[in-house]
């Protein structure tokens, strides 16, 4: 118990549950490969490298406070408006300026179970009230959100594709879902997996971002560019939305190595491009390996992003499985603190990490027989 003389924490700020990071060693502290934070197998693009090597010639200066190079290289490549391109401290920062600006006590802030595990705390950090609408099989389910939107609901966070489901919300429902959502609730729409979703699924994000007062698409460095150690991401929404978010952002939020990075990384098509062929081509592979342990209760959630979702509905279960796979040297996401406790979120690795976790999986499922 803390004393009462102490300094108090606001009560919001006391009921937010930590978030959990992806773990990078083993119970046993050895040499283990990660599969637990959606990282990029393939690395960092060479250019993305040499530029953030570069950058090392300017560490006595600060960084370009308004970004103006990333905001251009950022709209030239989507045919945006730069002057409309936020930038944050990873997409994360973004989330909470989004919240920060246009939430805080007696307001909700909306997204669906099974979301995205930074919503709530960017909510109860404002002092709103985080509202969860229910899924449909793991994915969102338009109707249930529509449902749990009141007169308080300030905040809608939708992750397409969702983390750490794999869903993904086509353009028709993600549309519906706009369509219905009253003008005054900002819509967030996080696409942090975008790249590896087929092109000829676009879920008009931007189309809409473009035009919609109440809209805003987020996205991230992080993931298929390889640059999570650098925390960079961006945003794109109506003026008024990105001036408000402005104001309460760090005056110096992405460093010069950051925004120099992902500008190469930008300018190297190549690289996001064999960066999503090994994903989908490892991805279909996981699935189809995952789905021939269907006897034994193992079940991948279809996925469009670079993991899988994998439930234990047999034998062994997911807890097993996940210490199982620790002793064998892969980490994976247990996620129980999510509601998941019947799952594995698994990462798409490199072939050997691929070929290597089936194998020590399978050992498992035959312990378990
Ligand atoms: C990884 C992730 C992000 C952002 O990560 P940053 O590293 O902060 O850019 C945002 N949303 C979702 C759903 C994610 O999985």
């Amino acid at each position: 118990m803390s004393s009462p003389a102490a300094p108090q924490p606001k009560p919001w700020i006391d009921a937010i549950a930590p978030y959990v990071p992806g773990r990078s060693s083993t119970d046993g502290g050895g040499k283990a490969v990660k599969l637990s934070s959606n990282e990029n197998p393939l690395g960092t693009s060479p250019a993305a490298r040499a530029a953030f090597v570069a950058a090392a010639e300017s560490l006595d200066r600060y960084p370009d406070a308004s970004a103006v190079k990333l905001r251009e290289a950022i709209a030239a490549l989507h045919g945006l408006d730069p002057a409309r391109v936020i930038y944050g401290t990873g997409s994360d920062e973004i989330l909470h300026l989004a919240a920060g600006a246009f939430a805080g006590v007696g307001d909700e802030v909306l997204f669906v179970r099974y979301g995205f595990s930074v919503y709530p705390i960017a909510a109860r950090r404002v002092g709103a009230t985080a509202v969860e609408a229910p899924d449909v099989g793991y994915a969102t389910d338009v109707d249930a959100l529509l449902a749990a939107v009141t007169e308080r609901t300030r905040v809608v966070f939708l992750a397409n594709p969702n983390n750490p489901t794999g869903t993904f919300l086509p353009r028709a429902e993600l549309l519906r879902l706009h369509a219905a959502l009253p003008a005054e609730c900002l819509f967030v729409l996080d696409q942090a997996y975008y790249e590896y979703v087929d092109e000829a699924e676009d879920d008009g994000g931007f189309e809409l971002a473009l035009d919609a007062p109440n809209v805003l698409v987020t996205r991230t460095f992080s993931k298929i560019h390889g640059l999570a150690a650098e925390r960079i991401g961006w945003g794109y929404g109506p003026a008024r939305v990105i001036a408000a978010m402005h104001k309460i952002r760090a005056p110096f939020n992405v460093t010069t190595a950051g925004q120099d990075a992902a500008i190469a990384s930008l300018r190297d098509p190549q690289f996001i491009a064999a960066s999503r062929d090994h994903n989908a081509r490892w991805r279909a592979w996981l699935e189809a390996e995952i789905a021939t342990l269907g006897n034994a209760g193992l079940r991948a959630v279809p996925s469009h992003a670079n993991f899988v979702l994998v439930l234990f509905e047999g034998r062994l279960t997911a807890e097993q499985a996940y210490s199982g796979l620790m002793a064998h040297g892969y980490i994976t996401r247990w996620l129980p603190g999510q509601g998941l406790p019947q799952a594995l979120r698994i990462s798409i690795g490199t072939e050997p990490d691929m070929r290597g976790l089936i194998a020590a999986l399978r050992s498992l499922v035959d312990g378990a027989a």
